[in-house]
């Protein structure tokens, strides 16, 4: 284990680190009007790192009454889009000059190792940001073919306040997908980030008034889930939620929804993605190598992680065994700011006994507990599971049809292509899948029968902004990325005109 005392350039520059730790409402940061507060823990020390103004649902209200007066006084939604795509773009270069300080916030927040917010989400998100400004003044609407003397338009308008949930697993990234592409799109937002993770948010939230947004059309509000989140989903003032978080949430908020105002929901759930090898698989280490990044990277909280491994039988000993050799030499759990740190700590205690309590129900079901599966030795200070694999699972298994959330994989065998088909598809989730193999034939027919939003064929996660984000089944309804995320964020009205 690599010592958590080690001191080096991030650690130094985390002590010299000042926060936001306000709401976002009306161009302001402001204190939340009970005075509450949020303790932020660093969960690889469990140590405090500072304390955020707990929203409450009179300032949550506050914030939805602003985005929503915003929005009719037409300070964002009527500006005109080259404007618009200035003050985005503005937004994006601001962040830019801050990736450090942003790194270092959603590692200290959540344990996330500070290579991969340099390297994955900061540059996700500034990707995100000017993607979705290109578009702006790309959006049109279309005429159609019909009757003399009539002029039939079809044109797109924002919907109004948009209010974003978001989790704490990609704190910054997840926002930006989220906040992104509705600002872009011309509506108020209203964001309610992870109680765990509120720091990037309140950041992002104050960058977007340096930048020249208008106040009150970007608002930011940490807090309670089920009181701020409720309310927001709830509020008939609400056009839309963006919502990404867990299946069981989101079911929550279809409900929210339909018991207020019918508003559109956007919801990015959970996964338990079947990441499959098969016996012709061209390179194995490769496949062995990714499979491994893409169930331990961010300690496995991702919900698109290829948490269920299923191997051809003929390969599968081969298979385990590699994969635990160059598991046990990557995934070495340390300090997150350490920039060699390769995976840390999950979120909090409760994630880390939460991740425990499925190792327990692993070996109480007969799974094989082949490496893994304790808290590293070192490292009890904080909120650390060594990386774990379980072979020789059925894939009715608790551990093979529940989301882990954490450095869990198991690995299942199977025998024929159906055989494959069948098992990965046996879940209530279709987020995302993968598939290693030679054969053209393999390749097409089992991406095809996936039951998944998202099918990667000799690779995994590999992507660009061109990419639409999301699933089937109970992994959610709605894409992010894409110039579909924008268009999401307007609805469609008709005109139709009679001239003589
Ligand atoms: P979560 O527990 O569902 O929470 C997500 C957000 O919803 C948080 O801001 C949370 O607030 C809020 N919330 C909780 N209860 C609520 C309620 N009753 N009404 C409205 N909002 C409520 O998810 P999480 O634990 O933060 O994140 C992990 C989950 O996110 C996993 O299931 C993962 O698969 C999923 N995820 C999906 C995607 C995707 O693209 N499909 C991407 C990332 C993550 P609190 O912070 O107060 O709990
Ligand atoms: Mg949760």
């Amino acid at each position: 284990m690599k010592s958590i005392e080690k001191t080096n350039y991030y650690d130094n520059k985390a002590r010299e680190l000042s926060f936001e730790t306000g709401l976002v409402i009306d161009g302001k940061i402001i204190k939340s009007s009970t005075g509450e507060m949020i303790e932020s823990v660093n969960p690889s020390t469990n140590d405090v790192i500072t304390s955020v103004q707990k929203g409450c649902v009179a300032d949550m209200q506050q914030a939805i009454d602003i985005a929503k007066k915003r929005f009719q006084q037409g300070v964002w939604s009527r500006l005109e889009p080259r404007k618009r795509m200035n003050i985005m773009y503005k937004w994006a270069d601001l962040i830019e000059q801050k990736k450090e300080t942003f790194a270092l916030l959603d590692t200290l927040e959540m344990g996330k190792p500070i290579d991969e917010m340099l390297t994955i989400d900061v540059p996700g998100t500034l990707i995100n940001l000017r993607y979705v400004t290109e578009c702006i003044d790309k959006l049109e609407g279309k005429t159609t073919n019909t009757r003399d003397n009539t002029l039939h338009c079809i044109i797109s308008q924002p919907l109004g306040v948009v209010g974003c949930i978001t989790p704490w697993n990609y704190p910054l990234m997840m926002a930006s997908w989220k906040v992104a592409p509705a600002l872009a799109a011309g509506n108020s937002v209203v964001l309610k980030p992870a109680a765990y993770t509120s720091l990037s948010s309140i950041l992002m939230g104050k960058l977007f008034l340096e930048a020249g947004g208008p106040g009150g059309v970007f608002n930011v509000v940490p807090g309670s889930g089920s009181v701020l989140g409720k309310e927001l989903a709830s509020s008939s003032d609400v056009a839309k939620i963006a919502f990404t978080g867990s299946t069981e949430v989101g079911k929550l908020i279809f409900r929210y929804a339909g018991e207020s105002n019918l508003k559109k929901v956007n919801a990015e759930l959970g996964g338990k993605s079947p990441h499959i090898v098969f016996d012709d698989v061209e390179d194995l280490e490769k496949a062995v190598k990714i499979c491994s990044h893409m169930i331990y990277e961010n300690q496995g909280e991702v919900c698109s992680a290829g948490s269920r491994i299923l191997v051809h039988e003929k390969i599968y000993d081969e298979f385990n065994e590699k994969f635990k050799k160059y598991t046990e030499e990557t995934f070495i759990p340390g300090n997150p700011l350490d920039p060699s740190t390769k995976i840390g700590p999950l979120v909090a205690k409760e994630q880390q006994q939460s991740v425990l309590g499925y190792i327990e129900a692993g070996k109480e079901e007969g799974g094989r507990l082949y490496f893994g599966g304790n808290i590293p030795k070192g490292l009890e200070q904080g909120c650390y599971v060594e990386p774990t694999l379980f072979t020789d699972v059925d894939n009715s298994m608790k551990i093979a049809q529940e989301e882990i959330f954490g450095p869990v994989a198991v690995s299942v065998k199977f025998n024929t292509r159906d055989d494959a088909i069948n098992i990965a598809n046996d879940t209530p989730f279709g987020l995302a899948a993968g598939l290693w193999t030679s054969n053209l034939n393999t390749a097409h027919k089992v991406a095809k029968e996936l039951e998944s939003g998202m099918v990667w064929v000799n690779g995994y996660m590999n992507g660009d902004m061109t990419m639409p984000w999301g699933g089937w089944k109970e992994s959610g309804q709605g894409r992010d990325k894409s110039f579909e995320a924008v268009v999401s964020n307007t609805q469609t009205k008709s005109v139709w005109i009679n001239y003589k």
